[in-house]
């Protein structure tokens, strides 16, 4: 099982401090839950970690089992077994999503031990059914004209295809009918053990009424500021957030 540790990680955008010290850990076999208000900086949490060039870390460390992950490359980091899946997946045209999910798939398992293609066809089509997710996307261009909801099952599907030690899902939930949610979890939920451990970014509780997070924590204006169980996300449900800001004496 693999460990993700945030330390007081701070973060600029542009010379503007959105992250102002996160602190988080995750450990193998547990899911995390990371909820808050838009523009408290949760996705740039999830960029950061993943190394998005816009993104400058200005302090603090992002360490996967003790090894420092802003020191990699963006392609190191997904073989050190992180996996990010994006608020808004981007479009690749002229790359099929077979394709695309091969040679992902190929470059985590290295030159000389490739996947072979009967293997990865009949693990592609068990995990498509899985997510009923249509046959004929397997060659359509990544993302090319893909429905919201369709983009998201995709990302679920490099997900199962990929299997990294750390993922961390930005607004997997966003735009999703009740269906796809339920798909959506089923595949995350799937992952669960102790070599897996998520990250959940979500402005919604809705989606942890299908996947129970071990931990629920709140980010407001950069910073976690507090953090439980799963009843605190059905506490933001029903109350929102203005109760953390009048317990902690943040303002607006
Ligand atoms: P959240 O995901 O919690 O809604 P974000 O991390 O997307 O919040 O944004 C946090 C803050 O950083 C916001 O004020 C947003 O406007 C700003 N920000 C995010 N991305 C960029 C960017 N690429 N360029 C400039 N400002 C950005
Ligand atoms: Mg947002
Ligand atoms: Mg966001």
């Amino acid at each position: 099982a693999s460990t993700l540790e945030i330390k007081d990680l701070h973060v600029e955008i542009e010379g503007k401090e959105i992250l102002k010290g996160v602190n988080l850990t995750i450990n193998g076999g547990e899911f995390h839950a990371v909820m808050g208000p838009n523009g408290t900086g949760k996705s740039t949490l999830a960029s950061a970690i993943m190394g998005h060039p816009k993104y400058e870390v200005t302090q603090g460390k992002v360490l996967l089992d003790g090894e420092d992950v802003l020191e990699m490359e963006v392609d190191e980091r997904a073989k050190a077994g992180l996996f990010l899946a994006m608020q808004y997946p981007s479009e690749i045209s002229g790359v099929t999503n077979s394709d695309f999910l091969r040679s992902s798939i190929n470059a985590l398992r290295g030159e000389g031990n490739e996947i072979p293609l009967m293997k990865f066809i009949k693990e592609m089509d068990e995990a498509m059914d899985y997510l009923e997710i249509d046959k004929n996307m397997a060659q359509r261009y990544l993302n090319e004209g893909f429905s919201g909801g369709e983009k998201k099952r995709n990302e679920i599907l490099q997900l199962m295809l990929l299997k990294p030690a750390i993922a961390v899902l930005d607004e997997i939930d966003s735009g999703l009918d009740i269906d796809a949610l339920k798909v959506v979890s089923k595949g995350i939920n799937k992952l669960r053990g102790e070599d897996f451990g998520c990250l959940i970014i979500t402005h919604y509780q809705r989606l942890l009424d299908y996947i129970t997070p071990d931990k629920v924590h709140v980010m407001m204006q950069g910073r976690v500021v507090k953090s439980g169980g799963p009843e605190l996300a059905k506490r933001l449900e029903e109350e929102g957030y203005d109760w953390i800001k009048e317990e902690l004496g943040i303002e607006d």
